[in-house]
């Protein structure tokens, strides 16, 4: 199958040839000839599974072939996303694939000036991706109408209600005329997302791919059980490639439940001489930005996100996530660790797990129907850390100041053990008993995975 048998126009197809995309991906080739013949659709997929050019190319061409005018402070095709990230990314691609259109894209989100917005879409816009604050605050201000949107997009429908945007949803769906084309996408599918497809939609096609809870069958997961106050020596260990599977840690990212909990842990970093970025809501726009770009170009290559600003970030080359907490929705531990393993590559999924988290852990094993390999602590880890002393870094925090770190845990490396490699519980024979007796211990390192039983996912139940 190739895109130009999905039945795209030649300046699409010549866009999709400059990004080197040669094959459909599974989501677009059911969704693009359903979008293209007008149909609306309920689509369950996440971010990383080419979605955004599954409804974004067929769209172009729908724009194209009705050959309206941009509409005067108004927009065509309206797209709703959750987060300012996501919502970057969308209009970036939109950019990229409608380049020998014409189409005019512009973006609005939050955190920015709004009289910037209000000049910028003055003259309307043919596609316009928007969070849902942001969007209604200039139609609220007059300075937007939706009366010239053809299609409108509710994009990660189910964070959109997670983050509360349910009132605001409902009340643009409302200005949005009825005669339109209506593309929703979720990676879940909870009531919540059927009641709004059922008011939103008009006789839907639906498409999946790979149910929710299985798409990340290609991430290695490991779990260790750790005190909650030891987590941290234990993620210094990690970064420093000293615990199984750091070896070739590229990019890392490493989830806390709150903001205050990545701030503080970037700052400890720090303090023993690892550079690290937090990224979370309490940050402005150019922070996170700053943050991002600096852990895609790798120059910091360790950040510490919340779950809602890691949502839907597209960061190729993530090699690692770290769990310093574990998520209280079983959901989110499958959207932290799709952050890896993306376009056919391999990832390892490290979950830190206390005492008080284990009930979390079940539901993450219940949900996903793999059972985490337990990976022990360094035989001397409770005895180094107890003695360390910490050394407060002088200046600036967060530069790097290797080398001035106390000596605080010093186990051989693990990667340098014979016979280390990803996928196998390692180290010492000791190590790897501890590692291989628990009750979801295996050796071989392949997560065991329970489809097709009893909690398989919502995909699964729905
Ligand atoms: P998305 O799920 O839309 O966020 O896309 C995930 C990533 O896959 C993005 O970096 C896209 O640029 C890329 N991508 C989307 N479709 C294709 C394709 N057919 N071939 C190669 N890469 C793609």
């Amino acid at each position: 199958m190739t895109f130009e048998e999905l039945g795209l126009s030649q300046p699409v197809l010549q866009a999709l040839d400059e990004k080197n995309y040669a094959t459909p991906t599974p989501i677009q080739a059911q969704a693009i000839p359903l979008v293209l013949q007008g149909r609306d659709l309920f689509g369950i997929a996440q971010t990383g599974t080419g979605k955004t050019a599954a409804f974004m190319l067929p769209s172009i061409d729908n724009l194209r072939d009705a050959d309206r005018q941009t509409p005067f402070k108004s927009c065509r095709m309206l797209i709703l996303a959750p987060t300012r990230e996501l919502a970057g990314q969308i209009a970036k691609s939109a950019r990229d694939y409608g380049g020998y259109t014409g189409l005019k894209v512009q973006s609005i989100v939050g955190g920015t000036s709004v009289g910037k917005d209000r000049n910028k879409l003055h003259r309307g816009t043919d596609i316009l991706v928007a969070t849902p604050g942001r969007l209604l605050d200039l139609v609220d201000q007059k300075a937007f109408r939706l009366d010239g949107v053809e299609i409108l997009v509710l994009d990660e429908a189910d964070q959109m209600l997670d983050l509360g945007f349910i009132h605001a949803l409902k009340k643009i769906v409302s200005l949005v005329p009825v005669k339109r084309q209506t593309l929703l996408f979720s990676a879940t599918m909870p009531q919540s997302i059927r009641d709004l497809a059922g008011q939103y939609l008009r006789s839907p096609e639906h498409v999946s791919v790979a149910p929710q809870a299985t798409t990340a069958e290609r991430v290695e997961q490991f779990v260790t059980r750790v005190n909650q106050d030891e987590k941290q020596a234990l993620l210094d260990l990690m970064l420093r490639g000293r615990y199984h599977q750091c070896k070739d840690m590229d990019r890392v990212l490493v989830f806390t439940r709150t903001k205050h909990g990545a701030d503080r842990v970037v700052k400890k970093l720090g303090q023993q001489g690892i550079e690290a970025n937090a990224i979370h809501g309490n940050k402005s726009q150019p922070q996170r930005e700053r943050a991002l770009a600096l852990f895609r170009s790798g120059k910091v290559p360790v950040l510490v996100a919340t779950d809602i600003a890691a949502r839907g970030i597209d960061i190729p080359g993530v090699s690692h996530v770290i769990n310093f907490e574990l998520p209280n929705v079983p959901e989110q531990y499958v959207h932290r660790i799709g952050r890896t393993a993306r376009a056919g590559a391999d990832g390892i999924a490290l979950t830190l797990c206390s005492d008080d988290e284990r009930a979390y852990l079940r539901d993450i094993q219940k949900l996903t129907g793999v059972t985490l390999d337990r990976l022990p602590l360094p035989d001397d880890f409770r005895a180094v850390i107890e003695n360390a002393p910490i050394v407060k870094p002088k200046g600036n925090p967060g530069q790097a100041q290797q080398g001035r770190r106390a000596k605080m845990v010093q186990p051989r490396p693990l990667s340098e053990h014979s016979g280390a490699r990803r996928g196998k519980p390692q180290g010492s024979g000791e190590q790897r008993k501890r590692a291989e007796g628990g009750n979801h211990g295996k050796p071989g390192g392949g997560n065991r995975r329970r489809r097709n039983r009893g909690g398989g996912g919502r995909q699964a139940r729905g």
